[in-house]
């Protein structure tokens, strides 16, 4: 297993982690199992969240956890001190220790969440209390979809460590992840953990090369959701695989089927559009609304199925209505012309795309 340094925290994490997440899905026996192949072969850093099952999660691996030799990190979603705190205390009684590693303050994804986080009384005032009574040892924060709101409590307040979504997916639908968050985080050794390398299953029919693609940035640990041994194996073999090249990067982007001729690459080629519109601005915001996983086309339903579950999963509507109320011209100025498609690389036909955007976003047909 290989070992990465946490920022500034002097931890070396192991590559892979292990999401808690998806432990709530299986018996206990067989969460024991993960766990103790998962520590054999190397693994260190285990997490998991109060919010996972009601505390289920989190009781099960307190049944199983060695007390030394691991960093273990669980997650509040309490926005005021006095919930988080009793969140942290249950955290504490239901994985059987005495402090923990890591807390994180969970889904801050939205400004007002972060508001409600740093005023008086918000849960801050928990974190920088249970820190001095050495509760918790460090600071994280995650988010999820849209990552403006993290790149502003990261500048505004000393975090340890960020988790957030690094997947070669939604990089179309959320670049400043990658353009402004981890750019920001590296220069001022913030410690970074990747999660949802699969776009939280949607890729897994290129689960090696979705890997890959996440080695190419300065991540500390990739944390998987995993609830099987099977899965544990194969994340296993796929962890030690050689960050993607660029070229490989260019073939995966254009021929990646869950992109296909739908998804936005954002690669400025369709403009300019001789009526002004902003074509690839509209389309970030739809990849804000619903991730672009919404094409107006059913395939094959298992496709269909969890495209439709995968949609929503980030609540960041609101930001993509406030970025799509902003751009004008707006999508209804489209003349059909066509010059826009024929240049797209991607053989996207935007006139038909901005008509769903238009649905999507301005008739408020959800999707
Ligand atoms: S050319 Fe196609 S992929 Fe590139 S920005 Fe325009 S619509 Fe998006």
């Amino acid at each position: 297993m290989e070992y990465r340094k946490l920022g500034k925290t002097g931890l070396n994490l192991s590559l892979l982690g292990l999401g808690g997440f998806h432990l709530l899905e299986v018996d206990f026996h067989t969460v024991r199992n993960i766990v103790k192949a998962f520590l054999d072969s190397g693994g260190n850093y285990i997490e998991t969240a109060h919010s996972y099952g009601n505390g289920l999660s989190e009781r099960k691996l307190g049944k199983i956890l060695p007390k030394n030799g691991i960093i273990v990190a669980t997650k509040t979603e309490a926005r005021d001190a006095e919930t988080a705190k009793n969140e942290l205390m249950q955290s504490l009684k239901n994985l059987n220790r005495e402090n923990i590693d890591i807390l994180f303050l969970h889904s801050v994804t939205r400004d007002d969440d972060w508001e409600k986080i740093k005023r008086e009384d918000g849960s801050l005032e928990l974190i920088e209390w249970a820190k001095k009574k050495g509760f918790i040892r460090y600071v994280g924060i995650t988010s999820h979809g849209y990552s403006g709101t993290l790149l502003k409590a990261l500048k505004e307040y000393p975090f340890d460590l960020f988790m957030t979504g690094i997947n070669y997916y939604d990089r179309f639908n959320f670049p400043e992840i990658e353009s402004e968050v981890i750019p920001y985080a590296a220069e001022n050794d913030i410690g970074i953990l990747a999660m949802k390398t699969l776009a939280d299953g949607y890729l897994w029919r290129n689960a090696e090369y979705a890997f890959r693609y996440t080695k190419r940035f300065p991540v500390t640990t990739i944390v998987s959701g995993i609830n099987s041994m099977e899965q544990l194996e194969k994340d296993l073999s796929l962890i030690h695989k050689t960050p993607l090249a660029d070229e490989e990067l260019i073939k995966l982007i254009t021929k990646s089927p869950e992109l296909g001729n739908y998804v936005c690459r954002q690669c400025m080629k369709c403009l300019p559009c001789p009526e002004d519109i902003d074509i690839p601005a509209l389309f970030l915001a739809e990849g804000r609304f619903d991730r672009q996983m919404m094409d107006g086309r059913i395939g094959n339903a298992p496709d269909y199925a969890i495209r439709d579950r995968l949609a929503h999963w980030f609540g960041s509507e609101e930001t993509a209505l406030s970025e799509f109320n902003s751009i004008e011209p707006g999508p209804d100025k489209c003349t059909e012309c066509g010059i826009c498609s024929n240049r797209c690389p991607y053989k996207i036909d935007i006139p038909r795309k901005l008509k769903i955007v238009k649905s999507k976003l301005e008739e408020g047909y959800i999707w």
